[in-house]
């Protein structure tokens, strides 16, 4: 008899904000640069050394909390989480528990099923990281260093609710909360970086009851899919621990992306916690937070709504426009210049997006800048060049000087839309391919498209199509 079991999943969710300085000092908050190079006494952690709370650190976790839907606390609190590890020499890491900076925040993934579904986020906090261990050889005997550059860099905690029940939906959570964050500004959200990390808490339970039973918590996925992974394995062996009449142990295990199994690492910890006394409490006035719900852009949601309303995108050319904060103030910028939205998101999402993959560039620094691409799309509008030729223009718009304009005009792509011209043009094809025509008539409609390509060949690509096709189509009879 087989048990039907329904997963419950819980996400924790380490994010580094992108601030200057680490959280509690005045170094570089570059963790990637030769080690302990960004170091000072206040992050090596010597005693007798004051911690000073970076403004702007508070000022990106009070944006990537308003990105998530979370309620502001008034008055939040660092703690000290106490535990000695070698990459923690101090003995504690300053962490809010008691007293979190927000709680009680959401998004809304539309779910494997099709409906869109509310998951809610617990609270957020934030936290100094640890330093960072690398285990090496000298010779054949293991060292461990220490790089403290991670040491103090600004984290937030962003700790959801169980309420995801499949590894897709989890990945799709994943997906939204990484858009959110990077709109806010506050984070790139790189799990390849190590910029956003998570663990998965996965229970299961059988199908149709409400308890919450024990959970594993599975760390050290790369990518969201490897959360998907990690998860959907971590289900079925529960699953089959169930069965075998084994109970599932609360502990932490890690995921291994090579043998795409999880493995166990630990029992699970958690030290004490408590209040510290070196970091003043953090009030929040109003007026400062109404400042922070100001430098909030318009969110995704909104922009999508907004493209499919203002400007008749497709619901999917308009998901695709404002997935990207830059990407669609890029498409917006070109609209501007009161070119077809459409046209625009359409040769954005099928040329440019390639090309700056391609160059690997951020929209905004292309040298293809909205205004010259307006040109371009301006000039397609206008039948005054095909889609063949302003492919080639698109190109060498990047050179970064000339306008789509000159381009057309110095190499000649100006489209032939002259009837006379495209008459006689015709007229010579249908001569030069008698069989062709005797097929079309006999009914075989690929002959027509055999002439039209002997034609537009014979214009040297610069035929207005739609035009030569009328002609063609009148002198075939
Ligand atoms: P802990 O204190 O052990 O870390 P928390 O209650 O703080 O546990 O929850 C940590 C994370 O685990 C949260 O994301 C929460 O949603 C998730 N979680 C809690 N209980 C379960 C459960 N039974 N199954 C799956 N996830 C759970
Ligand atoms: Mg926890
Ligand atoms: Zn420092």
């Amino acid at each position: 008899m087989s048990m039907d079991f329904e997963p419950v999943i819980g996400l924790e969710i380490h994010v580094q904000l992108n601030c200057e300085t680490k959280m509690f000092c005045s170094c570089p908050n570059r963790p990637g640069d030769d080690p302990n190079r960004n170091t000072c006494p206040i992050c090596l952690w010597m005693p007798g050394n004051l911690p000073l709370f970076s403004r702007e650190a508070l000022e990106k976790a009070t944006l990537a909390c308003l990105a998530l839907h979370c309620e502001i606390q008034k008055e939040s609190a660092f703690d000290q989480k106490v535990y000695y590890y070698p990459d923690l020499p101090k003995g504690y890491q300053l962490s809010q528990f008691h007293k979190p900076l927000a709680r009680n925040g959401w998004l809304e993934i539309i779910g494997e099923n099709g409906a869109p579904n509310r998951i809610r986020i617990q609270k957020i906090h934030m936290e100094e990281d640890v330093a960072r261990l690398v285990h090496e050889y000298e010779g054949r005997h293991p060292v461990s260093l220490v790089d403290f550059n991670r040491a103090g860099v600004p984290l937030v905690e962003i700790v959801t609710e169980p309420d995801l029940r499949s590894p897709s939906d989890a990945m799709e959570f994943l997906r939204l909360l990484r858009m959110q964050l990077r709109y806010s500004g506050s984070s790139d959200c790189s799990m390849e970086q190590g910029t956003m990390r998570v663990d998965a808490n996965v229970s299961i339970r059988p199908r149709g009851t409400d308890v919450f039973h024990t959970k594993v918590e599975v760390k050290n996925m790369n990518s969201i899919r490897n959360v998907g992974d990690a998860i959907a394995y971590e289900i079925s062996r529960q699953a089959d621990c169930v069965k075998a009449g084994e109970p599932v142990v609360l502990h932490t295990r890690l995921w291994d992306p090579d043998k795409r199994v999880t493995s166990p690492m630990r029992a699970k910890f958690e030290g004490p916690c408590v209040p510290d006394p070196s970091v003043p409490l953090i009030v929040i006035e109003d007026e400062w937070l109404e400042t922070m719900k100001s430098r909030l852009p318009e969110m995704p949601a909104h922009r999508e709504e907004r493209f499919v309303n203002a400007y008749g995108l497709s619901r999917d050319e308009a998901v695709l426009m404002s997935s990207d904060r830059e990407l669609s103030e890029y498409f917006d910028s070109v609209v501007r210049f009161d070119v077809s939205p459409r046209l625009a998101a359409q040769w954005i999402s099928a040329q440019l997006l390639p090309l700056f993959k391609e160059h690997d560039e951020n929209p905004a620094d292309s040298p293809v800048t909205p205004e010259r691409l307006a040109g371009l799309l301006a000039m397609i509008e206008r039948e005054e060049i095909n889609a063949n030729s302003a492919r080639e223009v698109l190109k060498k718009l990047r050179d970064g000087r000339s306008s789509a304009q000159q381009i057309v005009d110095e190499c000649g792509y100006r489209q032939v839309s002259e009837s006379a011209e495209l008459d006689a043009l015709v007229d010579r094809v249908l001569e030069e391919n008698p069989s062709a025509v005797e097929n079309f008539h006999k009914g075989a409609a690929k002959a027509m498209g055999f002439l039209m390509g002997r034609a537009m060949q014979a214009s040297g690509g610069k035929a207005n199509p739609r035009l030569l096709k009328e002609i063609m189509t009148k002198k075939l009879g």
